[in-house]
């Protein structure tokens, strides 16, 4: 097995891990994070897995990071992100795992961002001699195919030089990201749900000849958790587009790098077949925000008097050891690491990870 060091991996150190959760039929759970308490809830989840994990940013929880109070707030999507990612790199060799930094979904309007990123990533890749992040994310999947592969080559042109991949969304992926939604219509063909195995075949060709990128294949996937029944998940189509640039292309077997978006509440046997199909990461964002939240709620609900006195009136007794913030922050994120613990499990990544 390929060892790497612990920390930030990019370049080729990213590709090995890729190959390798590939070749070994698991997949690297990514998670959103917004904050430092996030990030080290992952950090530390990932290294008590012996794990390698994928931990990416929103443009929102970008601004988040940066802080909401911030005046411009583009500037602090922007400034938000490049401070998170030191925030990683300066951690993350110490819990001895290997961490793919990644920025999430992208649309047309956010391609600004993803360029200002490239400008910090050129500074810092000048400074180090390895990027910022190791990948960023477009998602121009509402946008004609043909803006949609213009566009990513363009950035993938620019990033190439830095070491750093690109991950691309072909088809609508139902439900929300970061509050851009798409209406769920499970009627008649809903064509454009299901990524066509053709367009894959499209983007393979114009992109692998510029540098590497990763491609999230809508099969039925929703973002965030809704009713059960709606869109039925269909993991062959990341078959089947496989095997399409296998035949055309005359590649080795499963020759795409994929990823599952919208991975929370999904069935077990479904994330088991499309990681069996060549899926190396999955997004899980929404039941990681909850399992955070809910242990603040459980906190709150147990001693609702320490949220409304500091000192009790009855009895005098001080509640400062239950309001400091850290009390049930800690909660939130030990909570968080209880749902990665399933979620290594459920990828097949436990204990295979390769930090040496
Ligand atoms: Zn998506």
């Amino acid at each position: 097995m390929a060892q790497l060091k612990p920390g930030v991996v990019s370049g080729k150190d990213y590709l090995t891990l890729v190959a390798a959760a590939k070749a070994g039929g698991y997949a690297l759970p990514a998670v959103n994070v917004s904050s430092s308490s996030t990030i080290n809830a992952v950090l530390e989840a990932a290294a008590k897995n012996n794990a390698d994990i994928i931990i990416q940013l929103s443009n929102g929880g970008a601004q988040f990071y940066a802080g909401q109070g911030m005046k411009d707030g583009f500037k602090a999507k922007v400034l938000g992100a490049v401070a998170a990612a030191y925030h990683v790199h300066l951690l993350a060799e110490h819990y001895g795992v290997c961490v793919v930094l990644h920025t999430d979904h992208a649309n047309k309007g956010l391609i600004p961002w993803v360029e200002a990123l490239l400008d910090h990533g050129e500074a810092y890749f000048k400074q180090h001699g390895k990027p910022l992040f190791s990948s960023h994310m477009l998602d121009l999947s509402e946008d004609p195919m043909e803006f949609n592969l213009s566009e990513c080559a363009r950035i993938l042109t620019r990033m190439a030089p830095l070491d750093m991949s690109l991950e691309i969304e072909l088809g609508v992926t139902g439900g929300e990201e970061d509050g851009i939604g798409g209406e769920l219509d499970e009627s008649a063909d809903n064509s454009h749900l299901y990524t066509q195995p053709e367009d894959v075949l499209q983007a393979y060709e114009r992109l692998s000849p510029i540098g590497h990128f990763s491609v999230a294949a809508s099969f039925g996937n929703v973002h965030g958790v809704y009713k059960p029944g709606n869109v039925q998940l269909r993991p062959e189509i990341l078959k089947n587009s496989q095997a399409l640039i296998e035949k055309q292309r005359n590649t080795g077997s499963k020759p795409l790098n994929l990823v599952f978006h919208g991975g929370s509440g999904s069935e077990k046997a479904k994330i088991t077949e499309a990681v069996g199909y060549g899926v190396f990461k999955m997004n899980i964002d929404t039941d990681l925000q909850f399992a955070y939240s809910e242990a603040i709620g459980k906190f709150v609900s147990e001693n609702p008097k320490a949220f409304l006195y500091q000192i009790d009136p009855e009895t005098d007794k001080p509640y400062k050891k239950f309001y400091d913030p850290r009390k049930y922050l800690r909660l939130a994120e030990q909570n968080m690491v209880a749902r990665l613990n399933e979620a290594f499990v459920d990828l097949g990544s436990k204990d295979k990870s390769l930090a040496a």
